[in-house]
């Protein structure tokens, strides 16, 4: 053996911490706008959010946690939840995200299997804190974003209730970044997964700066110290597609919405703070799309926008790109890939194709950006062939996809790639196109829906005998439950009376949209049942809500 010629470079640990650093030393006056809880615009600029975030670091100190320990925040997009996003990881702790639009009972769930310390929330979800306090008793404390004059809207929590102003104020900020160990563990995700409970994907100080560094690629985002960028994805959904990373590590402008996402507040204050650049699932497009239509207006500084989490539909890009002359760049990744795998930009010789051409392509999910590597395996896990027809099961493999879940010892990896449970084909020019879902799960507006939870609850109902929840096309929310019942011989039970059923055993949201009866389900010969089958005899199934009439989706978040 012999010993390699070691480069001799400095061996720099890559830390969350220093993509704040850098944008405070370097676009120190550049503004973070924020649409606060409180109503009002909230201004200040990257140097404050350092400063303030050093704060918090301090503070949590103080309240006794340790490099490690897991902190929990339950907000909406704003300047707080984004100092928790440096704060906490930043002298060694992990910033757990959580997803305030899942059941109660599910938040307890991943509260308590993330073993959080403490909990950060905006004040809209005090009700919610009041539900999950009992439920998690081993959270120290339940920290409200916001200052003691708002502290009253945390009366009705039975736990102890700190105010994070409060807790920042008594602090000097006068405090250096620890070096950590890049490989230690920096933020916590939860995904809903195909079984019913939702498992942490773990992500680490390494993986997170490296996913920064690739989300900014001129052909991924693009992002640089010209763009004013307002990601519209939820900071509780995998770190808004790391925005609030990559956005400081290329000084771009951050506005940041709060909690109203309809058309008419995203225009205004796109309009206002001349946002060049934008981030979303569909479902918050329509909205805006709809909006400016009904204005007939258009956009004076949005340049480009990034569309995934679901298909982007092919309406939406010409809308977008033709109409509006605002680039679409569509992208496609999950939580366990932290979460950006591939996105569709077109190289030079693909842009001198004809538009139709360019939009065939546009409209896939693109080419694998420089950090994840892809590939499609047939039933028999061999490659199949990038000729855009074949299609199989989707593989990836790359630092910043996960390894492992998070108290999960078994390895979710075959041969050394992560299974997406995306089904896909992958054409001669590398570009992606999502055709199916191998996973049960549906994607409602963005947000998981477990069809296996939907399903255990319909077969407890006294005259269901068997019932498979598959995903049915929608207009607004992309796909919306569709429960598919097979009766008990001699028993009866309405479509309404099932419908019913669900009030109160999952999220409003979570309930189906429509019932449909059948003699029989298609199963395989192991006895599982076939949803692929089932997805394809119901692909022109018409919902009664896609009808303009009442609509499921996320209603009441
Ligand atoms: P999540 O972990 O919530 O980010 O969801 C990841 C899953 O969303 C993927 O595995 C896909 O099933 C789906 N998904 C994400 N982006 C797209 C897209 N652009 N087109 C189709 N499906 C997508």
């Amino acid at each position: 053996m012999t010993t390699p010629l070691l480069g001799q470079m400095m061996d720099v640990p890559l830390n969350v911490s220093s993509l704040i650093a850098h944008a405070a030393r370097y676009h120190g006056t550049t503004g973070i706008v924020s649409r606060r809880i409180e109503g009002d615009i909230h201004r200040y600029t990257y140097r404050e959010c350092e400063q303030r975030s050093k704060q918090l670091a301090q503070a949590l100190m103080r309240l006794g946690i340790t490099a490690g320990e897991r902190i929990g925040t339950l907000a909406w997009n704003g300047y707080r939840h984004l100092e928790a996003y440096f704060g906490v990881t930043g002298f060694g702790a992990v910033c757990h995200t959580i997803n305030p639009r899942l059941f109660p009972e599910q938040i307890a769930f991943i509260v308590n299997d993330a073993d959080d310390r403490y909990v950060l929330f905006d004040t809209t979800f005090a009700p919610l804190v009041a539900q999950l306090a009992p439920l998690c008793p081993n959270v120290r404390g339940w920290v409200a974003l916001t200052d003691e004059a708002h502290l009253a809207d945390c009366a009705s929590i039975a736990a102890p209730v700190l105010c994070y102003e409060t807790l920042v104020a008594a602090e000097d900020g006068a405090f250096d970044w620890p070096v950590l160990d890049e490989r230690s563990a920096s933020n916590l995700c939860y995904t809903s997964g195909t079984t019913g409970h939702p498992k942490g994907a773990l992500y680490s100080h390494r993986s997170s700066v490296l996913h920064a560094f690739g989300a900014s690629l001129p052909d991924a985002m693009g992002l640089s110290s010209r763009d004013s960028v307002l990601p519209v994805v939820p900071m509780f959904h995998v770190n808004a597609w790391g925005i609030p990373h990559a956005a400081p590590l290329s000084g771009a402008k951050l506005v940041l919405p709060g909690k109203d996402l309809d058309g008419k507040s995203l225009f205004e204050l796109m309009e206002a703070e001349r946002v060049t650049f934008s981030a979303g699932v569909p479902t918050v497009w329509m909205g805006l799309l709809n909006h400016v239509r009904q204005q007939g207006t258009r956009f004076h500084s949005l340049e480009r926008t990034v569309i995934g989490g679901s298909a982007c539909p092919p309406a939406m890009l010409r809308a977008f790109e033709d109409d509006y002359g605002v680039r679409v760049i569509h992208a496609w990744g999950m939580t366990e890939m932290s979460p950006l795998g591939t996105l569709a930009s077109l190289n030079w010789e693909q842009s001198q194709r004809p538009r139709e051409a360019q939009h065939a392509l546009l409209q896939k999910q693109g080419r694998a950006m420089f950090g994840v590597d892809m590939k499609i395996v047939g039933p028999d896990g061999a490659e199949l062939p990038w000729d855009g027809v074949a299609f199989g099961d989707l593989h990836v493999r790359g630092p910043w996809v996960i390894d492992r879940y998070f108290r999960h010892d078994e390895s979710p990896l075959v041969n050394g790639w992560f299974p997406t449970g995306d089904v896909a084909t992958i054409d001669p020019d590398g570009f992606l196109n999502i055709t199916d879902r191998s996973k049960d799960v549906i994607k409602s507006g963005g947000e998981w829906i477990s069809s296996i939870d939907i399903e255990n609850i319909a077969v407890a109902h006294p005259a269901v005998a068997e019932a498979a929840c598959i995903a049915c096309a929608h207009p607004r929310w992309t796909e919306r439950p569709l429960l598919v019942v097979v009766k008990r011989a001699g028993k009866t039970v309405t479509r309404d009376e099932l419908l019913a059923f669900y009030e109160g055993k999952v999220a409003k949201w979570w309930i189906p949209d429509d019932v449909v009866f059948v003699d029989e389900l298609p199963h395989t010969a192991t006895g599982k049942l076939q949803k692929l089958k089932l997805r394809e005899v119901f692909r022109n199934h018409v919902l009664p809500t896609a009808l303009g009439g009442e609509c499921g989706g996320l209603g009441g978040s």
